[in-house]
């Protein structure tokens, strides 16, 4: 059976959407999400992102431990923490290339660019933009009301089966603490249902609060750190 090419689906999850970092409104296509990272995210002189983004090459079930220093993240920002490679056997069956890769990036055309993304809120303002959408109030204002919530999640480009991924939080003892079981991976040009979210039916977000991270970090403050283990599983075969 001949196999339909992905560049020929004409899906809306297919289509050229906003790049997922903060303050970035470049539109992006499904398959320019790696070279646009590169180009615009990654070098280091580049001004868009206030942590060092990382990119790294992985395998299923390989962990990556992301240093976490949360409490310096900007209130409601969703902040780009890493590009993930994952390298699958057999990417013509579920993913397009990423295309026009520098020379040095090559190798990394026939795997998926995982973005791990994170986002400190409240659950206060989590509320308020579901309730109420006109309303322009600052969520700055409320982070003091209420708990707040770090929401971490992964995107990736359309990939023609979802792909599942595992979370866990450690501190600098190895103490882990498991997050809510397997998310799936997001494609990046869906929007974030946010009803469904708030009503825990969402497959895609984990949330974690202040308090809990307090608890398993030994230090305070803004140097307060710990490290978010993500391990992307694949697809359900
Ligand atoms: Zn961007």
């Amino acid at each position: 059976m001949e196999r339909k090419s992905l560049a020929d689906d004409s899906s809306l999850e297919n289509q050229p959407a906003i790049c997922p970092v903060e303050n970035c409104t470049a539109m992006v296509k499904h398959t320019h999400l790696l070279r646009h990272m590169i180009s615009e995210h990654l070098d280091a002189r580049a001004r868009t992102l206030p942590f060092q983004l990382r990119m790294r090459e992985v395998v299923s079930g390989q962990s990556t431990l992301l240093m976490l220093t949360y409490r310096q993240l900007i209130v409601d920002h969703d902040q780009c923490l890493a590009v993930l490679n994952w390298c699958y056997h057999n990417p013509i069956d579920l993913m397009a290339p990423q295309l026009d890769l520098p020379p040095c990036h090559q190798g990394l055309s026939s795997h998926l660019p995982v973005l791990v993304m994170v986002c400190k809120t409240t659950w206060k303002a989590l509320l308020k933009q579901n309730e109420d959408k006109l309303t322009n109030t600052s969520s700055r204002d409320l982070t003091n009301e209420w708990g707040t919530v770090y929401i971490i999640w992964l995107v990736s480009p359309y990939t023609r089966r979802p792909i599942y991924a595992r979370f866990g939080i450690l501190n600098s003892q190895s103490q882990c603490l498991e997050l809510q079981n397997r998310r799936r991976i997001r494609n990046f040009a869906s929007r974030m249902p946010i009803s469904q979210f708030i009503n825990g039916l969402d497959p895609f977000y984990v949330t974690i609060n202040e308090e809990q991270l307090d608890e398993l970090c030994d230090s305070r403050g803004n140097q307060a750190s710990v490290f978010l283990d993500v391990t992307i599983e694949g697809p359900v075969e």
